[in-house]
Parts: structure tokens; sequence; C-alpha cells
């Protein structure tokens, strides 16, 4: 443990990282505040460099479904440690992940290890141009699929967050290829698709959307966009780094029995280290370099440490598939009872959750899209935010993004946030 505060810390960090912090998401500016500096974790909670404890809904943005510091994925990280953490080599590691990906997705048939979900949704989003010799893509507002120059427009988590409309240094000519539709909006979907529809290469989506908040695909939107797509040969991407794993074992797509011809995942699946992918029909992956001409590359792709937490994460998750029940149930019980914490101050509130992820949206209107989610009240999302701080709770410091439960969240963690949220809101 280091001896320096929070604020000693951020004030050095700033004198030698951009804002002081590594991504965005992580500083505190939308809550006007100073990012909290973390020593370590265990289970549902996190630790400050001064010694606070917090039950953690942040999750590390979603990777952490078993908690952190599971006792097996240490174990398995540090066992590939022992024996090198970087060969350059295939290794048995990355058949063992691959295969766990295919059998639990049957969309993909073939998969490629990265190290980051922006890759793997600028590597898919390659792929879909190299497959149909079309250049123009449709993305959805609010929706976030990293930061690569095509996927930046009217992006959600820290562009949403910080107001940026779009981002200097994305080629204009390029930022006109990416073509935008408001989430939940078939209409509009449909004439862009009018416009568009034999020059688009893919339409990616987050097939729920987890960076502008947590949003549900209305009903019959998403098969709309698969209909639709397969008329015109343009591919579906389903971006699923949040929710691959998260809300059964496999995609939402595994949930709603919906195939698109190409998947992005990420978080989960590297059981905490810098792990993403992206996998689909064998005809489109085949293109890919070395069997095919479109390339892309990794000097660390499928590195044997992020492979053994990977591995270890999914195995501990298929082992007991009732796992989502228990973190759906938990889930349901914290939101109803915030639900009604809100309503007694009629404070209003939206709050939208599916399985383990949700937000709490300070509106008084149903959240279905960018606009929606954009109206909420930001001033009094910071002050709960500070306040649940002050209470042990740690939240996302933005209203834009979801809060996630680990399977080390027990109850007595919900009846403390609970009670943290009671004293919240009677300061607020
Ligand atoms: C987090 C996220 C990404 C980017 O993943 P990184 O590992 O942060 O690059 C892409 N798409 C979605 C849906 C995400 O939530």
């Amino acid at each position: 443990m280091t001896d320096k505060s929070s604020q000693s810390l951020f004030e050095e960090a700033l004198r030698y990282i951009p804002g002081g912090v590594n991504s965005p998401v992580r500083a505190f500016k939308a809550v006007q505040s100073d990012p909290v500096f973390i020593a370590r974790a265990a289970g549902s909670r996190i630790y400050d460099v001064e010694g606070r404890e917090y039950i953690d809904y942040v999750c590390s943005w979603g990777p952490m479904i078993l908690g952190h510091r599971h006792s097996e994925v240490t174990a398995a990280v540090q066992e590939a440690a022992e024996k090198g953490t970087s060969y350059g080599a295939p290794t048995a590691l990355e058949v063992e992940m691959a295969k766990l990906i295919v059998d639990a997705f049957p969309s993909v048939e073939l998969v490629r290890m990265v190290s980051s979900g922006t890759e793997a949704a600028m590597s898919a989003i390659r792929l879909a141009r190299g497959y149909t010799g079309r250049e123009k893509i449709i993305k959805f507002e609010g929706c976030y699929h990293g930061h690569a120059d095509s996927l930046l427009v009217k992006a959600g988590s820290g562009v949403a967050t910080l107001g940026i409309p779009g981002s200097p240094g994305i080629p204009h000519q390029l930022a006109a290829l990416t073509i935008t539709v408001p989430y939940n909006d078939t209409d509009t979907f449909i004439k862009a698709i009018d416009m568009h529809g034999p020059d688009l290469a893919c339409v990616i989506i987050e097939p729920v959307a987890g960076n502008m908040g947590v949003i549900l695909p209305r009903h019959g939107f998403l098969e709309t966009i698969r209909d639709i797509t397969r008329r015109y040969g343009i591919l579906l991407i389903f971006d699923e780094v949040i929710t691959g794993f998260r809300l059964t074992y496999g995609g939402f797509q595994n949930l709603v029995g919906i195939n698109p011809d190409l998947t992005c995942l990420g978080k989960i699946i590297g059981g905490g280290l810098p792990v993403g992918a992206f996998g689909g029909k064998g005809e489109i992956m085949e293109k890919l370099a070395p069997s095919g001409p479109v390339y892309q590359a990794g000097t660390l792709s499928g590195n044997p440490m992020a492979m053994a937490a990977g591995i270890t994460t999914l195995n501990i998750l298929r082992r007991n598939e009732g796992n989502y029940d228990i973190l759906n149930t938990k889930t349901s019980l914290l939101c109803n009872e915030l639900q009604k914490l809100f309503d007694h101050t009629q404070i209003p509130v939206c709050i939208n959750r599916t399985g383990s992820m949700f937000t709490v949206f300070f509106s008084g209107h149903e959240v279905y899209d960018f606009a929606g989610a954009a109206k909420s009240d930001t001033e009094l999302y910071a002050r709960y935010f500070r306040n649940m701080l002050a209470n042990g709770v740690s939240l996302a410091p933005s209203q834009f993004e979801a809060s996630f439960l680990s399977l080390a969240h027990t109850d007595e963690d919900i009846e403390k946030t609970l009670d943290a949220c009671a004293r919240s809101l009677k300061t607020l």
C-alpha cells in the first residue's frame, strides 16, 4: 500500500498523464470531483489508497463478473506467468479459448483473439469492408464500439459523458462513411438503408446498449435489422463486448435467437486481463490474413496469461449456468428496492435493467435512445454519485454508463447499498 492520498496521486498524475488518467471514463469530471485511486480489490469490494472500502458496481466496466481476485483466476494467471509471459508463437491455451467461444456462440465458426474491444470492433469493420468491397457503415447513436476512427462518431461512454460530438483527429472523409441512426428507431434505420443500402458494408450495434446507460432493444428492432441487412448483403455485427457472457453463457444473440454475421467480444472473456475477440461465419473469417487478404495482427494477441484468466472465468461460468439466475434475481431485487426508495423521495428515475446490468437514469421518462438518455438530470446524478461514494458505494462516475453486479455481490452487499442509497437521498 502506498502512503499517498488519492488527491496527491492525482496531482502527480496530472503532471505525467493527460488529464491524470489512462482512460477518460476514469476521470470524475462529469461528477465534479477527482478520481479515487484504487490500491486493491477482493470479491465485491474495492479499496482506495487511503484504505476506504467500497461496494463496487463498476466491476472494471464489466469484466469482473466473478468478483475481484477470484482465487481460481489468480492461480491460473500465476501458473501461466511461471511458464513465460509471452512467446509470439501459438499456444494450446489459444485453441482452448477459441473452442470455448465457438461452442458458446452458434453464429461463430472461427474466432480471432485481439487485446482489446477496440481492436475487435475495428478489425471486424475492416473485415466487413474487405469482404463486401463496400465502404459505408451504419452505427447507432450512443453506442460505443471502442475508439477506432470509423466508430468514434456519435459514440457513447466517455464521448457522451464529456459531450464530445465527434473527435478532432478523425478525417471527415472517414467520418462521412459512418451513417448514424437513433437506437430503437426502425423507421429511420429503413430510411438509411433506402439511401445507402448498396454501399453499406455492415451495420454494427450493441444488441443491448450499455454505453449510454443500459438501453434495451425494443421488440422486433434487432429482428428487423437482421432481416434487412440479410436482404441487402450487408454484414450484421453484434458488439457483445459487454453482453458476451454477461446475460447468459454466450451472448444476447443466444437469448433472442438472432445470428449476426460477426460478433465482437472483450471484457468478461479476458477475466480482467486485456483481451478482445471477433468471430463469425467461416466464409467471412477466412478472408483474414493469413488465410485471406484482409490484414490484422497483434504482438500480444492470445497472450497466455490473458487466455488463462479468460478460460478459467468461462469455465467457472459454464460449470453452473444457475449463476445467471442468481445474478438476475439479485439485480432485480436491488433495482426494485432502489425504485421504491426513489419513489418515496419523489425524485423521478427510470431504471433500465437486464440481467446483472442496469442504469438509474435521473429522468421522469422512459429511456429508449440516446436523446432520451441525454435528457437525464446529470447534475442530480453527480450529487447522487458523490453521496453514494461517501457512503461506501462505487458507481460509474457518469450517468451514461452501466452498473454491474458480480457473483461475489452478497445479499448483505445489496442491503448495505440500499442503506447507502436511503442516506444519499436524504441530502440530495
Ligand atoms: C468496452 C467496450 C468496447 C471497447 O473495449 P476496450 O477493451 O475498452 O477497447 C467496445 N464495445 C463495447 C460495447 C464496449 O462496451
